[in-house]
């Protein structure tokens, strides 16, 4: 037996049947390449959803990790630590809002957004207590919290999983007369990633999110931002939001902020907002804990100091162009930004999980979001040699070599 099946079958043996992975099992990763237990070398082109922008055990960023795991690494919010101040310091500088709320995961940061949002409303509307209206997209993906699902349109996400909390109303994503159709007196704010990720590369049409920004200064409420997996460079600017020139009221991001090491996400937003958080209304564990700072510090520094956005933009660009003048009987289209782009197999050809397959075999690593698309978003510090040498596999997957359908 190969060591992937031993490690599979003890994996199907003692875990919860949540996911369902590709049959490849991983031991070790550097930059943009991982290898599995059988010594196989595999280029990563998911890089964890995005939060391995900087590439695999970057060297900066591993370096950061063991300094502070030397030091202290959890002190509890109880007490200060000497890291949170100056990463909270340069995230702020990095996104231009006033304040920051250290998360861990990116379900806490949408939760801690939504908290926000509601006090916010209930301050500056006066609204009866319970009343606050928060308006989301159909297609979202902002987590799998209780709260969150039970705002999803994914009948799958929710089902089984009820009662949900109340006080959320789902229009079109891409839709500015959807938006402004469905605010009421009630509603204080709306929730929306730039690019619809794990709904399949779902791109607005430009101009999408500074109209939602202008309708909500209009509303009196608040733009809430998921840039959990469209941040810090996966789409060619350092924010999703920047192609359109906002970033929102309330910034969220997670994922690459832990550089692929640590879990680290946060909220950001200006006094005027931040202002409604008092000793006790809010808080983790974990949250601001000196390693996860130390590490989001460095994940972010190297995101900007090499450049990062930039690149991505460059290869993006190219790329996409490369894999649109691909002529497969089976794409239907290619779209996204910057090193975020789908691949959208047509209906007739069955789901897009069969290509990841065969994929993975030729040593390319990609998933299936959205029953349609396969999903390119691989390490941001890629190079574009070792992206040319994936278009003849792509090409002949895409032609069906080697798909099972
Ligand atoms: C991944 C993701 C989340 C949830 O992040 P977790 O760390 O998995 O909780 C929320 N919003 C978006 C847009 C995401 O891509």
């Amino acid at each position: 037996m190969s060591r992937t099946t031993q490690f599979i079958q003890q994996t199907d043996r003692y875990s919860a049947r949540n996911y369902g992975p590709l049959p490849v099992v991983l031991e070790r990763g550097e930059g943009c390449f991982v290898w599995d237990v059988d010594g196989r070398r595999y280029l990563d082109m998911l890089s964890a959803y995005s939060a391995v922008n900087q590439g695999h055990r970057h060297p900066r960023i591993m370096q950061a990790l063991r300094d502070q795991a030397e030091r202290l690494t959890l002190t509890s919010r109880a007490f200060h630590n000497d890291r949170m101040g100056s990463f909270l310091e340069i995230l702020c500088e990095a996104t231009g809002f006033d304040r920051a709320l250290p998360m861990n995961t990116g379900a806490e940061a949408v939760e801690t957004g939504i908290k926000v949002a509601r006090k916010w409303g209930y301050e500056t509307k006066g609204l009866a207590d319970g009343d606050a209206e928060i308006i989301v997209c159909a297609n979202n993906f902002h987590g799998r919290t209780t709260t969150i699902v039970g705002f999803s349109s994914e009948s799958q996400y929710r089902r089984g999983f009820g009662p949900f909390a109340p006080g959320f109303k789902t229009i079109p994503f891409g839709d500015v007369g959807a938006l402004e159709a469905a605010i009421s007196e009630r509603t204080v704010a709306f929730l929306v990633e730039p690019i619809q990720g794990e709904g399949g590369i779902v791109v607005p049409p430009d101009g999408y999110m500074m109209r939602c920004h202008e309708i909500c200064r209009e509303h009196g409420m608040l733009l809430l931002n998921d840039e959990i997996q469209t941040g810090l460079g996966r789409t060619g600017k350092l924010f999703c939001g920047d192609w359109d020139g906002t970033r929102g009221d309330v910034l969220i991001v997670g994922k690459a902020l832990g550089g692929g090491v640590y879990p680290v996400s946060a909220i950001l937003a200006d006094d005027e907002v931040m202002r409604v958080f008092h000793p006790g209304d809010h808080g983790s564990t974990f949250g601001g804990n000196p390693l996860g700072a130390a590490v989001g510090e460095a994940s972010l520094g190297v995101i900007v100091d090499e450049g990062l956005p930039a690149r991505s933009l460059d290869l993006g660009r190219w790329f996409a162009e490369e894999l649109r003048a691909i002529e497969s009987p089976h794409i239907d289209h290619v779209r996204g930004r910057g090193l975020m782009i789908g691949i959208v197999i047509k209906e007739d050809s069955g789901p897009a999980r069969p290509f990841c397959e065969a994929l993975m075999d030729r040593g390319i690593l990609c998933n299936d979001t959205h029953h349609q698309v396969i999903r390119i978003s691989p390490p941001l510090v890629i190079t574009r040699e070792i992206l040319e040498e994936t278009l003849p596999v792509i090409a002949d997957v895409t032609s069906g070599a080697g798909v099972a359908v």
